[in-house]
């Protein structure tokens, strides 16, 4: 099957959303797609802690030096600029008098500001502890009244491009260029040929490749893997944020326990009873991501134990109560035998958020010509080598609006005639059917590689190591790939086994240790 619309748009988390919804209302033919079955299966549905936004009083300049100070100077500072100077008068015009979005107030009536770790102010609003699927219904909602169609159950599988892929010779001669996607229906197993004049990938982040990580079973970085196989240009991809507190549990797995316990009171305690942060920073239980995750790593080691202790009950002072403030985790740990107000909380560091990407523009323009990645699948540079704690979601909603506002403003056709020299999606001879169970083992290998290996700790020999068993791998999941019936799960760990090499080879080529990339 072959189509034709202006913007192809493969995700629908806060960054893929925004930009549908900006380029529906400048009146271009959007079509927006989801590997999953349903829409709000993101990462943007399982944030917790909130959103940075304007706040009276708050200073451009202290936003710029927090986020300067967590990225470790790294960052591209114009990116940073940008952001500090639009985005969080955008939350309150778009979410707040656009969609209408709810978020938690004080007793009178005033938005209310939370604190994070490393901010110098309290400028982060939410709604209770699960922000992140109040602001995707509140898009899910907006996007439904605009009539924008999402095709859930579709998977991207590759790009395509005139160098790549067009049987007229000529185009081999031009400037590479992007000129669709090869989309799988999973459901009927077809395979479309999308074209669109403009391709935006908001495909999310990379969590899963590790063994822990608080990422949906989703986030396997392939916008990634599809931009670099395309050859677009990737950059920081050693940096891999670790955020220190998800829930260590038998059964429940990929619980973040928010932040913002932290910025309200709760503290560190390691498996004899002692708080320790205080022996890693002078910030102690409020420094960093990578320092807190580190120190709990070491903690861990030092004492022998699988996990540590966060302690809410003993310290927690906010005007709302507990069980209403942190709703969410509350209730799920209780739903997996943990009271949070009378016990501390066993947690381990866990794979988070991945501040490396496709790298894109201040218009979230990537290095092919009409690719725009947006969101946590791209690299703005915002985040240099560390995240600020709330900065993402405000990301993706920026540049997604930078993105839409450029398409729409420039926008152009690709020539018609050109498409007629595309082929549809070749499919092997022979078909091999495969066995899941292989599959699931050859999941587990990367993910255990990537957490002993590549993880929050790294060594020059434990990042040969790797090297070599992903190369191993590669060869057995490429050959598999090519003769396998094509589904879903054999396209994501065909991109997973991509996405793992490219962060090793980042990270073997980044000697000097610095924010998130901390090499022995
Ligand atoms: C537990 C948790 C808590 C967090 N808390 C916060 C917070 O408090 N504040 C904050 O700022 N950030 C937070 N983050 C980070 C933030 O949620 C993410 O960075 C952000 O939501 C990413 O948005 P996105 O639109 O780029 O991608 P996502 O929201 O992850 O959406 C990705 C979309 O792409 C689709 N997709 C992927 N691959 C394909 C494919 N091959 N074909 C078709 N579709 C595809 C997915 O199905 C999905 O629809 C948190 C993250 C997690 C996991």
């Amino acid at each position: 099957m072959r189509k034709k619309i202006d913007v192809l748009i493969i995700g629908t988390g806060i960054a893929g959303l925004t930009a549908a919804i900006y380029l529906k209302e400048a009146g271009l033919d959007v079509v927006v797609t989801t590997k999953e079955s349903s829409i709000e299966e993101t990462n943007t549905n399982y944030a917790q802690g909130g959103i940075i936004a304007w706040k009276e009083g708050d200073k451009r300049d202290n936003l710029e030096q927090d986020i300067l100070k967590a990225g470790c100077n790294y960052n591209n500072l114009e990116a940073v600029k940008l952001f500090a100077m639009e985005g969080p008068q955008l939350v309150l015009d778009f979410f707040i008098d656009k969609l209408k979005t709810q978020f938690t107030q004080t007793s009178e009536g005033k938005l209310d500001y939370t604190e994070e770790a490393a901010h110098s102010d309290r400028r982060v609003l939410h709604f209770a502890d699960h922000t992140g699927d109040v602001l995707q219904k509140s898009l899910q909602d907006y996007a439904a009244g605009l009539q924008i169609p999402i095709l859930t159950n579709h998977t991207a599988i590759d790009l395509i491009t005139n160098n790549h892929h067009s049987d007229d010779c000529q185009e081999f001669y031009k400037q590479r260029e992007v000129m669709g996607c090869y989309v799988l229906d999973n459901l009927t197993g077809d395979v479309i040929t999308f074209f669109a004049d403009k391709v935006i990938l908001a495909t999310g982040g990379l969590g899963n490749l590790y063994q822990h990580t608080t990422n949906p079973a989703s986030a396997t970085g392939d916008g990634m893997s599809m931009a670099y196989r395309a050859g677009a240009d990737i950059i920081n991809a050693e940096f891999i944020q670790f955020h220190p507190t998800a829930l260590y549990h038998r059964e429940i797995k990929r619980f973040l326990i928010s932040e913002s316990l932290r910025g309200e009171g709760a503290k560190l305690r390691d498996s004899t009873g002692r708080y320790f942060m205080e022996d890693y920073s002078p910030m102690k239980d409020l420094a960093p991501r990578d320092v807190v995750a580190r120190a709990i790593y070491n903690q861990m080691g030092k004492t022998g134990s699988e996990y540590v202790l966060l302690d809410i009950a003993s310290f927690y002072k906010g005007e709302i109560p507990l069980k209403k403030r942190f709703s969410k985790i509350y209730q799920t740990c209780l739903e997996g035998g943990l009271d949070i107000t009378k016990k501390p909380i066993p947690i381990v560091p866990a794979a988070h958020y991945f501040c490396g990407g496709i790298k894109v523009d201040l218009a979230g323009r990537s290095s092919l010509k009409n690719l725009y990645a947006i969101g946590e699948v791209s690299c703005t540079g915002l985040h240099g080598a560390n995240r600020l704690a709330s900065s993402s979601l405000l990301e993706g909603l920026l540049w997604a609006k930078l993105a839409a506002e450029d398409i729409s403003q420039n926008f152009e056709k690709i020539e018609q005639q050109r498409n007629k020299f595309i082929p549809d999606w070749k499919r092997p001879n022979e078909v091999e059917e495969f066995d899941p169970l292989l599959l699931s083992q050859d999941w587990k290998a990367i993910q255990l590689t990537m957490w002993n290996y590549a993880g929050i700790i790294r060594t020059n020999k434990g990042l040969e190591r790797a090297r070599a068993d992903l190369n191993y791998y590669s060869h057995r999941i490429f050959s598999f790939y090519k003769t396998a019936r094509l589904n879903k799960d054999i396209i994501e760990l065909r991109n997973a086994i991509v996405n793992a090499t490219i962060i090793v080879n980042a990270a073997t080529h980044n000697s000097q240790s610095i924010g998130c990339h901390f090499v022995k």
